[in-house]
């Protein structure tokens, strides 16, 4: 269990003069949309290590990924 990807940081965003705070990806340097931010926050049995191909190329991961779903009947 992780309490999340280490790339992920939470960064200011400023819109017209408001700024709020948004998942920001340093190893693809840009905001995360809100989908992938369950992944980067391990959340709903997600896992940044096995669902991320961001963070498995960043840490030179190979694109196959061993376990569930890996290979077939
Ligand atoms: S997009 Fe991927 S590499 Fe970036 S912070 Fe999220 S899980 Fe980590």
């Amino acid at each position: 269990m992780t309490d999340g990807c280490p790339y992920l940081e939470y960064r200011a965003l400023s819109e017209a003069g408001r700024a709020e705070s948004r998942a920001y990806c340093t190893a693809a340097d840009e905001f995360v949309q809100p989908m992938r931010a369950d992944i980067c926050n391990d959340r709903y049995d997600l896992d940044h290590e096995t669902d991320c191909e961001i963070y498995r190329e960043a840490e030179g991961l190979s694109e196959g990924v061993e376990g569930e779903g890996a290979g077939g009947d």
